[in-house]
Formats: structure tokens, sequence, C-alpha cells
């Protein structure tokens, strides 16, 4: 029975790798029916708040993923990894270390100066503890295998040797009796019947190490992904300086979470051509056989492609309802939402999506686009309105007016033809009559279609816009 994780420490942000690790564990769990647990890696205390905490779940609902059971708090589980500690010194694979910080450093400096890898020298590794100091709380190390290698025999990565003798008889609980990083993981994940566990490969030499202690426990070591980094588009790990690297970041960009979980998916991991997937065929396709080895890279026009295929697709209430959420996370938000919220306005958003939809790529230029719904007048006109809306253009307005003001039946059809039959009757191209509907219709010199515009609007307001730049 398969049972993943997704092992986060909180940083106040879900990371967009974070987020595909977890993907990756989500599909690999769905795939096989099995479950994936959330273990939150709280020991740093100063950093786990409670939002941070938040942040990293909300950004998993807010994709789409949900795991199975209660979050599991690594720091609540120190107790019983200190009693594994104190067993494996009992077993004899682990033994209590009297030398102090300075010591160890000593040694490390040591070896480095001989031109060894600096570790541990295992002065206390087969002393009696009738010998320890006064005064000195020990730490607890692994009795580590001095030879041979140790294989971490990696889904993605293939057959990966270390070899012991260049590995320390490494820590597992602290002198102040607080347990490694190294332990914790091991424990919880025994304890949780982890069967697999993927993640970064900047975690491959902990593999190893985690091997090691695996192994001294008598435990089955989990079958092991290793994913390959995430890179920004200049060929460096991810990080702060390529801008966005939290997973609400992307929801104030206005990307939608179908959008982020396709383009995750396919950030080194591939089913043949294909680009575009539903969840379900991600699950269906999904395994560890066709993830890469090398780094992928982040690429913001891919994602920005996918995110207009996913507005294009999706129901006009469904991206409403994103649409909404997006305006939660957003400076401004709120005003747009009190508009929203008024006597029929939802309903004149509802039917202006599907000539937002059309064109925006992200929900940031939807916004934007269905400006003109929630903007009063006299409306401001950007430089190019400002421009289109000459002389001449305010006389064509005011041959337009008495027109659209004589229609009965308000359609995109009827204001199309009066809008025709004007333009003919002045000898003016369409585009000379359409600019300045537009300018004055939404204030910008580009727009939805303007007959959309003008049904969306409404007889009434359409004909005051017009009236208020009309000659
Ligand atoms: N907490 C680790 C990280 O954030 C993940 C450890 C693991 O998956 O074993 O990179």
């Amino acid at each position: 029975n398969v049972v993943t994780r997704f092992a986060p420490s909180p940083t106040g942000y879900l990371h967009i790798g974070g987020a595909r690790t977890a993907l990756f564990n989500w599909l690999y769990a769905k795939r096989h029916g099995g479950k994936m647990l959330l273990r939150i890696e709280d020991t740093d205390r100063s950093r786990s708040t409670d939002e941070a905490v938040e942040a990293l779940m909300d950004g998993l609902s807010w994709l789409g993923m949900d795991w199975d059971g209660e979050p599991i708090s690594q720091h609540a589980n120190a107790e019983r990894h200190r009693e594994v500690a104190q067993q494996m010194v009992k077993d004899g694979t682990a033994y209590y270390c009297y030398s102090t910080a300075e010591e160890v450093n000593a040694m490390r400096e040591k070896a480095r100066a001989e031109g060894r890898p600096p570790r541990y020298d295992g002065t206390w590794r087969d002393r009696d503890a009738s010998q320890a100091p006064e005064g000195v709380s020990p730490a607890i190390r692994l009795k580590a295998p001095l030879e041979g290698d140790t294989i971490v025999q990696d889904e993605v990565q293939g057959t990966v040797k270390f070899a012991n003798k260049e590995m320390d008889d490494l820590v597992l609980l602290r002198s102040d009796g607080n347990p490694t990083y190294m332990l914790a993981v091991v424990v919880d994940d025994h304890d949780m019947n982890v069967t697999h566990i993927v993640r970064g490969d900047d975690h491959l030499t902990n593999a190893a190490r985690q091997t090691l202690i695996y192994k001294a426990l008598n435990w089955d070591v989990p079958v092991m992904a290793h994913i390959p980094l995430i890179y920004g588009p200049d060929g460096a790990k991810l990080s702060k300086r390529h801008g966005a690297i939290g997973a609400e970041a992307y929801r104030a960009m206005g990307y939608l979470p179908s959008a982020m979980r396709n383009y995750l998916a396919r950030l080194g991991w591939s089913h043949g051509d294909d680009e575009i997937f539903s969840t379900e065929q991600m699950i269906e396709w999904f395994g560890f056989d066709a993830i890469g080895k090398s780094p992928s890279r982040f690429d913001f026009k891919k994602l920005e492609n996918l995110n207009a295929h996913y507005m294009r697709s999706e129901s006009d209430e469904e991206l409403l309802g994103h649409f909404l959420t997006y305006l939660t996370e957003i400076e401004g938000g709120a005003d747009v939402m009190a508009w929203i919220a008024g006597d029929g306005n939802q309903d004149k958003l509802l039917a202006a999506l599907p000539g937002l939809k059309e064109r925006a790529k992200t929900l940031i230029e939807l916004q934007e686009s269905a400006r003109y719904l929630w903007v009063q007048r006299p409306l401001d006109l950007d430089a190019k309105a400002e421009k289109i809306l000459s002389e001449e253009a305010r006389t064509v307005l005011g041959k337009v007016l008495p027109a659209l003001e004589a229609l009965d039946a308000w359609t995109v059809e009827s204001t199309e033809e009066t809008v025709k039959a004007v333009a003919e009757e002045a000898e003016l191209k369409l585009g000379k009559v359409a600019q300045p509907l537009r300018a004055a219709l939404t204030g910008r010199g580009t727009s939805p279609g303007i007959f959309d515009v003008l049904v969306v609007l409404g007889k009434d307001e359409s004909c005051a816009r017009i009236r208020d730049h009309a000659a």
C-alpha cells in the first residue's frame, strides 16, 4: 500500500519547487490508490509559526492537492526520536560521544590539513562510558560502517554509490538532547509507514546517511526518487532573485491553479509530447520512469500560455470563482469585490466573461480588460483613448449617439448594424467609428469587442458614456 509524504519546512510560503515535489508525491499516491501524508519539519522553532504552516497548507489547497489525515509535526515527535537514539546505544549501533564542540572542530581542521575529508575521528566509538568526563553531556553518534559502500537505489538517479569511509559517524542526538534532522526524518518516515520518498535531489547525500540509519535500525529503506531541482531561466537554482517563488505569489499574478498544476507536472516529468493534461490524465500517466535526470528551467512564457489555455477552457462560473479568490490576494481587490457584490453586477461580469477570457492570459489582464464594467462616469482616459477622441472623433460620436438611442432591441447584432450604417452614411471606415466608441465606453485604446461592451453595459449606461464625449 503506497504511502508518500510531503515534508516541507515552514518558510512562510509554499516554495514553487516544494509545490512540484508535493504534486509528484500526490500524483504517485493517487496513481496507486495510496495516501499522501503531510509532515511539517518544524524543528527550527523560531521559524515554525502558525502562519508559516497555514501558508503551506493554503498553497497546497489552492493547487488542489489534499493530504491524508492531520498534518504531522516533526517537533512533536522529539521524544520518540530520543528513545530511538537511546535504544540504538543499547543495541550497540550508536554510541555516546563526549567530545566537545571545540574538539570536534579541531578534528575536522586536522583532517582538512592532512587532505582528508573533514570528519569526526571516532574517539568515543569504542571507548567505555566509564571513561566519560564529568559534567559533559554526551551526543549520540551512529556507529557507521568504516568500509564498503552505501548504495542508494534511486528511481530517478539510478544506483548511486557512496563510500562509507567518506561519511561521518553522524550525530543522531545532540548533547542538548535535540534529535538531528537526519534521525528525525528516518524515524518519522518509518513510523508513518512511508513506502516512497519523493523529494529534491539536493537530498541525495542525505539519502545515503539516512540509509545508514535505516540499516542500523534494521528497518526497510523506502523506495526513493530524488528529482532534479528547478532552475531559473538563467540556469541558476530557482531562488528569490528570480522573482516570485511562493505559490501565493503566482495566485496574485493571476495564474489559475489548474494551469499551475499542469505546468508544475511538466516541470521535470513528461508524457510523450503532451503539454496539456487533465488531472485524471496526470494521475493515470504519472510514473518515476518519465522523470528526467537534468534540472528543468522555469519558463514564464510557457506558464502564461498554459494559463491562457485554462482561462479559455474553464466555465464562466469556475473562472469567476478563481477571479474572486485572486481579488482577495491583491491590493485594490476589495473595491472590485464590492462592485461585484452590487445589484446585478455579478451577472454583468458573467455576461462579459466570454469576451474577456478570449484575450486575457492572466487574471490580472482579465481584471484590466474588465475594468470598463466598474469605472464610474466621467471615465478617466488613458493616453491612447485621449488621442483617439479628437475633435473629429467626437463629431462622429455625435452621429452615432442618436442612432443608438433610437434602438429598441439592444443586442450585439442590432448595435453592430447601427454602427455600420452610421459609418457608411458618413463614408467612414468602421474603425473610425468603433475606435472613438471604444475610447468613450472604456476609457482605453484597447478593449474587448466593442459590441460586446455595448451589450454588457446596457443601453442607458452606454449612451451616457458616449454622450460624455460626443460633440
Ligand atoms: N524538509 C525538507 C525540505 O524542505 C524535506 C526533507 C525530506 O523530504 O526528506 O527540503
